[in-house]
C-alpha cells in the first residue's frame, strides 16, 4: 500500500494530468454560461453536469481511502473492474443477496475525465446495484436523487429559493444514507476502477461504495 504522498503514487493517480487540474475536471457544474464552464473544468469540454467529485473533496485523500478498502478485502481494483464489467454486460451478480438493473439510458455519453484512448472510454447509462433488503420506494427515491442531482447542478445554487435548497439536501441526505447498500453504476466506471482506482467522491451521486461492489460481486476474501 503506497503512503498517500509517496510520488509514484500521486504519478499513478495523476496519469498525465496534474492534480490540481484533474480535481477541476472532476468537479460538478455550476450553472454558469458553457464557456464559463469549460474554463471552471480547466477546460474540459465533456465535464460531467452533476460531478464525479464534490467541490470540497480531495482526490487523493479519497482514492488512497478507497484503496485501504479494497486491500481490507482481499481483492484488487482489476478484479473488481473485470467481475463489474461483466455485471453491466450480463445484468447478472454472483451473490444472490444483490439485485442489478439496468434504470435509464443518460442524453449523453461521459469520456473519462483523464481522457483515455482506450476501450471503455466512455460511458452512459444508469444501472443500480442494491441488496435485496431496499424496498421499491427506497429505489425510486435514489433513482430521483440522481435525476434531480444533475437538474440542480444545471442551476446557479444561488438562483435556487430557500425551499428549494432545504429540499435538494433532504433527498440527499436520504440518498447518502443509501450508500451502504446501493451503488449506481454506468459503463464508465469499471475503467475508472480499473485505470484510475476510482470510485468517485462520496458527495457525487454517481459514487460506487467499493465495499456494496466487492460483496456484490463476492469478491470478499474475508
Ligand atoms: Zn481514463
Amino acid at each position: 500500500m503506497y503512503q498517500m504522498y509517496d510520488p509514484v503514487f500521486v504519478k499513478l493517480i495523476e496519469n498525465g494530468v496534474s492534480l490540481k487540474e484533474i480535481e477541476k475536471r472532476l468537479h460538478p457544474s455550476s450553472g454558469l454560461s458553457r464557456d464559463a464552464e469549460i474554463l471552471a473544468h480547466a477546460g474540459f469540454k465533456n465535464y460531467s453536469v452533476s460531478g464525479f467529485l464534490g467541490i470540497d473533496e480531495d482526490l487523493l485523500s479519497l482514492i488512497h481511502e478507497d484503496w485501504k478498502v479494497v486491500l481490507d478485502y482481499g481483492t484488487t481494483h482489476h478484479d473488481i473492474a473485470n467481475a463489474l464489467s461483466l455485471a453491466i454486460k450480463s445484468l447478472k451478480l454472483p451473490n444472490s443477496d444483490y439485485k442489478i438493473e439496468h434504470n435509464y439510458c443518460s442524453g449523453g455519453i461521459q469520456p473519462c475525465p483523464w481522457e483515455c484512448e482506450e476501450p471503455y472510454e466512455y460511458g452512459n447509462g444508469l444501472i443500480l446495484i442494491y441488496h435485496k433488503s431496499l424496498t421499491r420506494d427506497e429505489i425510486i427515491a435514489a433513482q430521483y436523487a440522481i435525476l434531480f442531482d444533475e437538474e440542480i447542478h444545471d442551476m446557479h445554487r444561488a438562483r435556487l429559493d430557500s425551499a428549494a435548497l432545504i429540499t435538494f439536501n433532504a433527498i440527499l441526505a436520504d440518498f447518502t444514507k443509501l450508500s451502504n447498500k446501493l451503488a449506481p453504476v454506468t459503463e464508465l466506471h469499471p475503467h475508472l476502477i480499473e485505470k484510475h482506482y476510482f470510485f468517485q467522491g462520496k458527495k457525487s451521486v454517481y459514487r460506487s461504495n467499493p465495499e456494496v461492489l466487492i460483496k456484490a460481486l463476492n469478491l470478499s476474501r474475508l
